[in-house]
């Protein structure tokens, strides 16, 4: 007999392989950035997925559905900001289709993350001073290291 947390992450395990597969995205084996693997990124061109593995809880189901969603909702021309929230919102979407809760805090950093960008985007748009905009920059890459 499994234990049920034995068997929770099981189910996480194929659901984070079912979303994969069906979307034809693929998990990265190894590369040369693999130091920025433990924070995420997606090659929204050749539908490839750079992420640790191992997905035993729900945020870093969430963490690996959000990848896979920025190559599901990748469009051209679309913002950084629009990215990052057309990506979150798929994910969460996936993880509400498989009855799984959103872990609330992981969506809260989301959030505050992509309204940061947003304003950052405007911000640039509009002209405003370079030093601000470099500030802001700052502010992501260290918010980045968090993962959003
Ligand atoms: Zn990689
Ligand atoms: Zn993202």
């Amino acid at each position: 007999m499994r234990s049920s947390s034995e068997q929770m992450t099981m189910e996480l395990h194929a659901i984070v392989h079912y979303e994969l597969s069906a979307n034809r995205v693929t998990l990265c084996a190894k590369c040369e950035r693999a130091g920025s693997h433990h924070r995420g990124f997606a090659d929204v061109e050749n539908r490839v997925i750079h992420l640790d593995r191992g997905y035993a809880t729900r945020s870093t189901v969430l963490r690996a559905l959000h990848e896979i969603g920025h190559v599901v909702t990748y469009k051209p021309g679309m913002k950084r900001w629009e990215r990052e929230q057309a990506s979150q919102r798929w994910a969460v979407e996936t993880m509400r289709k498989y009855h799984l809760p959103v872990p609330r805090e992981a969506q809260r950093r989301a959030r505050i993350y992509i309204a940061r960008m947003a304003r950052w985007g405007r911000n640039i748009a509009a002209g405003r001073g370079k030093a601000a905009a470099e500030a802001t920059a700052a502010a992501y890459a260290a918010r980045e290291d968090e993962g959003a």
